[in-house]
């Protein structure tokens, strides 16, 4: 699998480390069944999934990818800043 960093072009996947899935933060602060399931429950889809990566040997950068976790096809790669990443 290849991915496209914006910053750095297209690289190997090994150039990448896995950040776990793009999930929407709960809003609050108190915990709740919605914030365990945010920290404590994962789909395993096959098929679409977005996800963070960041581009740990090369820019440094957090990625929102979204793909395929079938066929490896990645569909879109854009940068994750500001959005709570990990
Ligand atoms: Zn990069």
């Amino acid at each position: 699998m290849r991915l496209s960093c914006p910053f750095c072009g297209t690289r190997d996947r090994r150039e990448f480390t896995y950040g776990g899935a793009a999930l929407a933060r709960p809003d609050g602060a108190e915990w709740g069944a919605d914030w365990d399931a945010y920290l404590h429950l994962r789909d395993n889809p096959a098929g679409v999934s977005v996800e963070y990566w960041v581009h740990a040997m090369g820019c440094g950068a957090w990625l929102r990818v979204t793909r395929d976790t079938v066929t490896h096809a990645v569909q879109n790669v854009v940068v994750a800043s500001g959005e709570g990443a990990a």
